[in-house]
């Protein structure tokens, strides 16, 4: 019951001149005449009935209990009036305030928060009361003042809500001042309309939480932002980890096609300078020239694309097309380690929207971890299978990326994807967990199950429709 006041879970008042307001409030009702007070009355008291609060409707000159019960059996639909008889309870002002004739405060104060008990205990989310001033007296003003001044403080951290009416005729000037002093918000009808007078000290207290409400969002705005740069670092930092792990074999990869482009050059030139040129064979061994120029162009395209410091970028992507890619990074390593790759790219699949170099990186990741976990294994091939198709229930695109490798402990499956969970010497565990950060802001899935006879299966749902948000992930 304590809690903040901004945190407070909103009631509708029933009427729109107050709108949805805490539990907690403490309003009063300045009124003319007695069509006036039950105007506010009774769509205040439907309100609670409706949202199970107990009522108590305390009576005073100009209504009596069967203008009450009357009022509210012609606003409430006959199938629900049987929350009128057991849901609210009428009662005049006397018995409410007063013992013997004289109105006691501390009397007063401790039964509504008996009655507060007795409803919340009995399964109501607070009470709802209208408190009435026509029974006071000029000599019970001082008291009463103290008993309102007294609620509106108490009344905060209470499941209460509380609207008392005081009638227009007989209030001075200086009087509706007191009341609305002791209330946090004042209502009356003026030109046939509800208006809400506003205390000077309300409206300080709201300019206050307004001041308050927009620091806290610039410093959630300024920590979020930060958050993002230091998780994009992190993304970059783990990328050119992973690219560091390549870089004996993308070495390879690119001086390969240079030597072989070095061959094909001379040989081109040979056939051209020859006696008698052959023309034939000079033009195909300037055609592999431009192969192995295309493969190095390609090696280095997609580095490139890996270690830029780049903002994220969304484009419709095919995903088989960012599979290939990033094949290519890995093919040096992946020969190395001798394990024999078999993809199973369904061309035709719905694009995905998506920032390449993210989800490069994803994959990139997934096929390190499994090139990892089959160097252990010596008795059966090792293999990597890569295959993608539409996930049909949700029209967007399965991934799976599966090896033949350890695999990991059945009760690891959800563990691997925590930061800094590694079970490798030397790792740092956040590859897996970043991953799922970047399918995440994808609008996508990513999990692991162990492999049907051995190693890890790791599967990815990339949506193939919806606007995605990665720039959650400034990679
Ligand atoms: P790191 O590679 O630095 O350990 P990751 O987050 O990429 O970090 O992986 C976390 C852990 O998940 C690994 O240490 C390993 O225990 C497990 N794991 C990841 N991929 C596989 C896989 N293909 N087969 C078996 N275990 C894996």
């Amino acid at each position: 019951m304590n809690t903040h006041p901004l945190t407070k879970p909103l009631r509708r008042t029933g009427l729109d001149v107050l709108g949805d307001r805490p539990w907690g409030s403490h309003f009063c009702l300045f009124f003319d005449t007695k069509s006036d007070l039950l105007e506010i009355l009774v769509p205040y008291f439907k309100a609670g009935l409706s949202h199970n609060e107990f009522c108590f409707w305390v009576l005073a000159a100009p209504l009596n209990e069967d203008d009450a019960r009357y009022a509210l059996r012609q606003a409430i639909p006959a199938s629900d009036r049987h929350l009128i008889d057991r849901h609210i309870a009428f009662m005049p002002s006397e018995e409410c305030y007063l013992s013997d004739g004289v109105f006691n405060l501390d009397r007063v104060t401790s039964e509504w928060g008996a009655r507060l008990n007795g409803a919340l205990s009995a399964g109501y989310e607070g009470i709802r009361v209208t408190g009435s001033t026509g029974w006071l007296e000029t000599r019970e003003w001082p008291d009463f003042w103290k008993y309102e001044a007294n609620l509106n403080e108490s009344i905060v951290d209470q499941r209460m809500t509380v609207l008392c009416t005081y009638p227009l005729v007989g209030s001075g000037g200086s009087d509706i001042l007191d009341v609305t002093h002791t209330h946090q918000s004042a209502i009356t009808k003026r030109n046939g309309n509800w208006e809400v007078i506003e205390t000077a000290a309300l409206k300080h207290a709201k300019e206050e939480i307004r001041k308050l409400n927009e620091e806290l969002e610039q410093r959630v705005i300024a920590r979020t932002r930060d958050l993002r740069v230091a998780q994009a670092e992190l993304a970059r930092a783990e990328r050119l980890t992973t690219m560091g792990l390549l870089a004996a074999s993308i070495t390879h990869e690119i001086a390969q096609p240079i030597g072989a482009m070095l061959v094909s050059g001379g040989a081109c030139l040979n056939w051209l300078e020859s006696e008698r040129p052959n023309l034939e064979e000079a033009r195909e061994a300037a055609q592999r020239l431009v192969q192995d120029g295309t493969r190095a162009t390609e090696v280095l395209r997609s580095i490139r694309s890996l270690v830029q410091k780049a903002e994220p970028r969304v484009a419709r992507l095919e995903v088989d097309t960012v599979i290939e890619e990033v094949l290519v990074l890995a093919r040096g390593e992946l020969q190395q380690h001798g394990v024999a790759v078999r993809t199973e790219l369904n061309a035709g699949l719905p694009p995905v929207l998506g920032d390449r170099m993210q989800l490069q990186q994803v994959l990139l990741n997934l096929i390190i971890n499994a090139i990892q976990s089959m160097s252990g294994v010596h008795d059966r091939p090792r293999e990597l299978v890569i295959r993608c198709h539409r996930d049909a229930p949700n029209e967007g695109v399965l991934i799976k990326v599966e090896d033949s490798g350890t695999g990991f402990d059945a009760g690891s499956g959800e563990r691997i994807f925590d930061s800094m969970f590694t079970t490798k010497e030397g790792g740092m565990g956040m590859g897996l967990s970043i991953s799922r950060s970047i399918i995440a802001a994808h609008g996508g899935r990513i999990w692991a199950s162990p492999g049907e006879s051995a190693g890890a299966i790791f599967g990815i749902v990339l949506p193939s429709k919806r606007g995605v948000e990665v720039d959650q992930i400034r990679a």
